[in-house]
Order: structure tokens, then C-alpha cells, then sequence
């Protein structure tokens, strides 16, 4: 993030005051131009309703090219979720409300980016061929490969229809382990903590509970599953797509196996790879550590 938005979430906060509006949609604009987001972002909206917990903090509409702000929700869980849990002294409050406010905005921009980068034919990172899995029916070559299996225009619209609904209601049941959320949080979460790094002496409680929202963020979905992505792209069908990923393998332990030989522990946390039992408990008592110092 820029260092006027720094500077900015800086003064606000020290005055012991929360974003207004106004200032959370001239930040939304300042990230569009900044991820060059202009194609994607068209129009950004705060909605006032107040919604229930589950339903997030924002939304990126990709029909519309819209980014919406739920701005009461947001100061409404963050009052409710951390404050009281953390024991935030009310100077530290303000630091982290808007915080959380930035992470949130920075999160929905990260949605839109992902819309920006499956679309750009040179990038063909493990983030982007997940992001692409969860959206196949979307893809161009996924078109083209129906077609040259010889599938007619009506079929491929009803095969397509009938994955748009079935990845909504997969969605909707499994947000949490869906890999673009998971992506979009670690990409908000990184860039808010590198924005606290020059000031982390001065606000060490706020860093210490960020950071802990970051470990337990990459820890999402893994107390029940060996890869929450793994689980995830299995709901959605693709098991057989999911063999042409070089760290896949249908047995479990030969998965892991793969998975650690190719990418490090906070790679595959990224991505919610394979990760063995003791490295979860290696995870899980980081994460005590951090809360407890
Ligand atoms: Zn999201």
C-alpha cells in the first residue's frame, strides 16, 4: 500500500477516529489506480445494511466490474469480533478498526485482481491455474475443449449453467476453504502487516493479533482436512483436473510427500497444499506463542 494511505490510516487513527465513507471509497480508488485495477473496477458503493456475520464484509460483483463496502457490518464486527476478545485499549481501537477496514477493502481489490490475472494468458502461476479450477466453466479453453470433444452449443450452455450452479452452492457451503478466499485474505493480511512494520514498537499489541490472524488465517480448513484446497476442488467435481497438478497424487501420503518435496510449509499454507500433522501442530503452537507474548 502506498505510503499516503499510511500515512492517512496514521493520522486518523492516532485522532482516535474511525474511516468515514467518504475516505474508505477514496481509498478503494486510490488502490484501483495504484493495481491498475481500472478495467476490473468501475464502480466502488458502501452499503449500510447492517448483515449477518457470514456474509462477509464486502463483495467483488464481477458481472457489474463493482466493488461494495458492507461499512456498518464492518464496524459492527470488528466492535463485536475483536476488540473486546483482544483487550484493545481505546487508542489501539481506532488503529485497529481501521485496519480491519483496509484489510477488507484490500481484499475485495484482490478479487478483482484475480479477475484481472485468469484472463491474462502469460501468467500461468499455481495461483492462477486454482483461481482458473474454480471458475473453469468459464474459460475459454474450457469452451474450446468442449467443443473439440464435439459437444454442441446447447450442450456446452447447459453443462455450463448447471457448474455455475453447482460451484454457487459449493461456495456458498465452503467460502471459507474456497481457494480465492483464502488467496485474497493472504494477500490483505500480508500487505496490511508490512504496512505496520515501521510502526509495530508502537502498536506491538495490534501487531502481535494481526499476526495472529495471519497464522491462523493459513491455518483455515486444516484441523479437519489434509489440503482444505484439495477438499474444495473435490466438491466442485474436479478430481480429474486436479491430477494435473505435479504435487496431486490421489493416495494421501504420497500427496503430502509430493507436496512437501516441491513447496516449503508457508507455500503450501498459501495455497492450502498437503501439510503434515506435526507441521500443523508446529503451526498451531506458533500461533499460541504469538497470542501469549
Ligand atoms: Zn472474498
Amino acid at each position: 500500500m502506498t505510503n499516503e494511505i499510511f500515512e492517512q490510516f496514521y493520522a486518523v487513527s492516532k485522532n482516535r477516529r474511525i474511516f468515514t465513507e467518504k475516505e474508505v471509497t477514496e481509498i478503494a480508488w486510490q488502490l484501483v489506480q495504484e493495481k491498475k485495477l481500472q478495467e476490473q473496477v468501475k464502480e466502488i458503493k458502501t452499503d449500510g445494511k447492517i448483515r449477518a456475520f457470514s456474509e462477509g464484509v464486502g463483495e467483488y460483483d464481477h458481472t457489474n466490474k463493482r466493488i461494495i463496502l458492507f461499512d456498518k457490518m464492518i464496524a459492527y464486527a470488528a466492535q463485536l469480533e475483536d476488540s473486546k476478545t483482544f483487550g484493545f485499549s481505546s487508542d489501539e481501537r481506532h488503529f485497529f478498526y481501521n485496519l480491519f477496514l483496509l484489510e477488507s477493502i484490500r481484499h475485495e481489490m484482490e478479487h478483482a485482481n484475480q479477475a484481472k490475472i485468469i484472463h491474462d494468458h502469460h501468467i500461468n502461476t499455481i495461483e492462477v491455474r486454482l483461481l482458473k479450477l474454480c471458475q473453469n466453466h468459464l474459460s475459454q479453453e474450457y469452451v474450446f475443449g468442449c467443443l473439440m470433444k464435439g459437444m454442441s452449443i446447447e450442450q456446452i450452455k447447459k453443462d455450463v449453467e448447471t457448474k455455475i450452479q453447482n460451484q454457487k452452492a459449493v461456495y456458498k457451503s465452503y467460502y471459507k476453504i474456497a481457494p480465492e478466499e483464502r488467496l485474497a485474505d493472504y494477500h490483505a493480511m500480508q500487505e496490511c502487516l508490512k504496512m505496520l512494520e515501521p510502526i509495530k514498537s508502537q502498536l506491538p499489541h495490534i501487531f502481535r493479533v494481526e499476526k495472529a490472524k495471519y497464522i491462523r488465517m493459513k491455518l483455515e480448513g486444516y484441523n479437519a482436512s489434509l489440503s482444505p484446497t484439495i477438499t474444495y476442488l473435490r466438491k466442485l467435481g474436479l478430481d480429474r483436473e486436479l491430477r494435473d497438478f505435479e504435487w496431486y497424487d490421489e493416495n494421501d501420503s504420497r500427496c503430502l510427500k509430493k507436496s512437501q518435496d516441491i513447496y516449503s510449509l508457508e507455500t503450501r499454507l498459501q495455497y492450502g497444499l498437503p501439510i503434515s500433522k506435526e507441521e500443523y501442530g508446529e503451526k498451531q503452537f506458533e500461533l499460541k506463542k504469538t497470542l501469549q507474548l
